[in-house]
């Protein structure tokens, strides 16, 4: 799996740095901060145990406590893993989060979404407890999780016009929460509002022939929201509809032959640095505007693969999710997704065709 795990996000620095002075350590103790778990240890002399920040045990005198960064300094030191609060194992933070990784991998890779019941056992709980620990950790419900998942999967709140944005906010997704990124990264998407199917827009389009066969240039009043390729025109205004299904689609004016022109000349040489630059419309999730911007900044002659666009856009497991934000693009060739291939090589996919992808390549590549 190339998504991150939610247990990741606990070894994070900037928790690390939290505790890194005594008087932040001394307050953890006091309160018994779970979060403080895993950051740091105490000992305590007089009975030669160590323990997390958050054990219930009765607090050791100032004098006889002693902290340690990891549990291996502790050992090293001569003390033993108190009994109560296992500070040899996983913390409880870093066990629940594990557990929730693993339904979130249960539910991405189910052809159909597992019940309730079934992710609980899965992860050793009530399904009450499950339901609570999960909404807990990531912010959403397992049925919201799975709802967004697949549709960011099937790109099914474009065509539906139901945004997944709103989803996400109706089940209490919480942007500022530390799982942001995470979430992010695994669902595809963040909770910056997008529009949907171009609900109420005038989206004009025109076809053309280019050395890779039928073009299909279509423009909303912002830009080119669509360049699609294919082998006859039908095909492709076919697509258009299905992907602006709320928009009214009218065909171009014959200033339009012009842009048409325009995108011709991109499609048949991207190099082509004097071709005029085409003001784009450029639509999707926050991810995907992240995956297809760093695509622009890949210069003609150049390939990445899918991990190593992951790692630009900073999200350097989600390579799966990038591959599929990828397959999204409607900007062939503008948005230049034919210049990441798999790390072995490979074409991989292209959706207007690998013939079409391997010429692009090869043009570019003399
Ligand atoms: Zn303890």
């Amino acid at each position: 799996m190339d998504t991150p795990t939610l247990a990741s996000s606990y070894n994070d620095h900037r928790l690390f740095d939290r505790f890194a002075r005594e008087a932040e350590r001394w307050a953890a103790l006091a309160t018994r901060d779970q979060a403080a778990d895993g950051a740091f240890f105490y000992a305590v002399r007089t009975t030669s145990v160590y323990c997390y920040p958050s054990c219930a045990a009765r607090p050791a005198l100032r004098e006889n406590v002693v902290f340690f960064a990891t549990r291996d300094e502790a050992v090293q030191a001569g003390f033993r893993p108190c009994k109560r609060c296992r500070p040899d194992l996983p913390s409880r933070a870093q066990r629940e989060a594990t557990l929730v990784a693993g339904a979130c991998e249960l539910i991405e890779t189910a052809s159909e979404a597992p019940s309730l019941s079934d992710l609980a056992r899965a992860a050793g709980c009530s399904p009450h407890h499950f339901h609570r620990l999960f909404k807990r950790i990531t912010g959403v419900t397992p049925k919201a999780y799975a709802d967004a998942h697949r549709q960011s999967r099937v790109q099914a709140a474009l065509t539906k016009g139901v945004s997944v944005t709103e989803a996400l906010y109706d089940a209490g997704f919480n942007s500022s929460g530390r799982f942001y990124d995470a979430t992010d990264a695994m669902l595809g998407m963040t909770p910056t509002a997008y529009r949907t199917g171009g609900a109420g827009e005038i989206i004009h389009h025109a076809t053309g022939q280019s050395s890779l066969g039928c073009v299909l240039v279509a423009a909303s009043a912002r830009g080119i929201c669509a360049i699609l390729l294919g082998d006859e025109p039908d095909a492709l205004i076919k697509d258009l509809a299905a992907r602006f299904p709320r928009a009214e689609h009218r065909p171009g004016d014959a200033g339009f032959a012009q842009t048409v022109d325009n995108v011709i000349r991109l499609v048949d040489d991207p190099a082509d640095n004097t071709a005029p630059v085409l003001p784009l419309d450029i639509r999707g999730t926050a991810f995907q505007r992240k995956v297809w911007n760093a695509l622009r900044q890949i210069p003609p002659g150049r390939t990445l693969s899918y991990t190593e666009l992951a790692g630009r856009i900073g999200a350097p497991r989600a390579a799966r999710a990038v591959a599929a934000a990828c397959a999204a693009n409607s900007l062939a060739v503008a948005v230049p997704c034919h210049r990441v291939i798999s790390a072995n090589g490979d074409l991989a996919g292209y959706r207007w065709g690998l013939e079409r992808k391997q010429r692009l390549l090869t043009r570019e590549k003399s």
